[in-house]
């Protein structure tokens, strides 16, 4: 059921791939697009950290220089103002795609347009593949991908064989769709150019750095909790997503990437909360006075939602160490400092 290590037809194998993380080894050139938002910033500070050249890609729709200024002037490090969408030749050794708008506020912002950059992930692809030739090395290509992909879904917890319920004409498809078909492209490249793939189904996930205004549940709660106003719950507040921090993900991102299977993988914390319970946990954390307001609910919205990482704790030797009530606190006094300091937040 898992494809085993894949070697490219065109060159060695990726250098990496035996080099368990942590130990030295020669610096990688990598690219990580969308490397100025919330995730792939803190991916590119681990990265860095490791000793690697990064370059990131961004556009900055929703990403902030702010996020990556802390490493101007290293020479490992260089940011590229692009749109992904348009074709970008790189030699590199590992790319991995984040690039892409990630609340529901934002991707539903300009549908066409969402749903068109994942289709246009080609432009990417090829550009690596080209690559590849050039520099006659293999080189991987990391998708996040979404558990969206799973829709509504009818299984609960979802495992990665689960093919999903999504509505293809909502509000919300434009994300669901694109992901699934950057899903396949990513797999049809793999099959049949010999791209070096890895897909991960990323669960809720929150921390320091994530937009304060993007309309995702924790970053309103905490904005909220932090400037005095209600809570806003959707609906009954029944509804159930699993919260993971961002630093476990960034782990299980590197491990995939890494590793010699190329999923999809779950990568997020089977722990499951309603809405109405993250409301206490952020009341508990900064406000236990805070009020909780009722709003209706967005269409379309999925009822429940909690991975099964059985097969990223069996194949990637990884599971999240970081409960909700632990790391939400770690992204309280980022949230104070942007909220309350002289900062300009959306300011690129
Ligand atoms: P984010 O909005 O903070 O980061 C996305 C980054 O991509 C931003 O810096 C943005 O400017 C950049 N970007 C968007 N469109 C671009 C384009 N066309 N060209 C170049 N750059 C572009 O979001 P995030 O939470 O860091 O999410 C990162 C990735 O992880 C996304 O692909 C998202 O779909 C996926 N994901 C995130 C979550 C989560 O809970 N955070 C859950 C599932 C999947
Ligand atoms: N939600 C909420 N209040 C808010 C924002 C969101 O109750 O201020 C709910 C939303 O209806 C959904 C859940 O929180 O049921 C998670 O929403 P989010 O946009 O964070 O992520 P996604 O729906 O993409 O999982």
């Amino acid at each position: 059921k898992f494809s085993s290590a894949h070697r490219l037809g065109f060159g060695s194998a990726n250098p990496t791939s035996k080099i368990p993380l942590g130990l030295k080894r020669k610096g990688l050139r990598i690219v990580v697009t969308g490397g100025a938002g919330f995730v792939g910033s803190h991916l590119v500070d681990r990265l860095i950290a490791r000793g690697d050249s990064v370059i990131v890609v961004d556009n900055f729709f929703t990403g902030r220089k702010q996020n990556v200024m802390h490493h101007f002037g290293n020479p490992n490090f260089e940011l590229i103002r692009h749109d992904v969408v348009e074709p970008l030749l790189l030699e590199v050794d590992q790319i991995y795609h984040l690039a892409c708008p990630a609340s529901p506020v934002h991707y539903k912002f300009n549908p066409v347009k969402t749903i068109i950059s994942f289709i246009l992930l080609q432009n990417l692809i090829t550009g690596l593949l080209q690559a590849c030739l050039a520099k006659r090395v293999g080189a991987r290509f990391l998708l996040t991908s979404t558990s969206e992909v799973y829709g509504d879904p009818l299984q609960h917890p979802q495992k990665e064989t689960y093919w999903g319920n999504v509505n293809p004409i909502g509000v919300r498809s434009c994300y669901d769709e694109g992901k699934r078909t950057a899903e396949t492209l990513t797999m049809d490249y793999h099959r049949g150019a010999g791209v070096e793939v890895r897909i991960a189904r990323i669960f809720n996930t929150y921390g320091p750095r994530m937009c304060i205004d993007d309309g995702r549940v924790v970053s309103n709660f905490v904005a909220q909790a932090i400037r005095k106003e209600p809570l806003t719950v959707y609906g009954d507040g029944k509804q159930t997503r699993s919260f993971q921090y961002v630093s476990d993900l960034v782990e299980g991102l590197m491990r995939l990437m890494e590793g010699e299977h190329i999923g999809p993988f779950n990568l997020g914390n089977p722990g499951e909360f309603t809405m109405l319970e993250l409301a206490e946990v952020v009341q508990e954390t900064i406000d236990p006075n805070a009020k909780i307001e009722f709003r209706p609910n967005t269409e379309d919205d999925p009822h429940k939602r909690k991975p099964d990482i059985s097969r990223a704790k069996e194949l990637l030797g990884w599971e999240p160490k970081v409960s909700l009530r632990k790391g939400l606190p770690l992204m309280v006094s980022d949230f104070r400092q942007r909220i309350f300091g002289d900062h300009k937040e959306g300011s690129n």
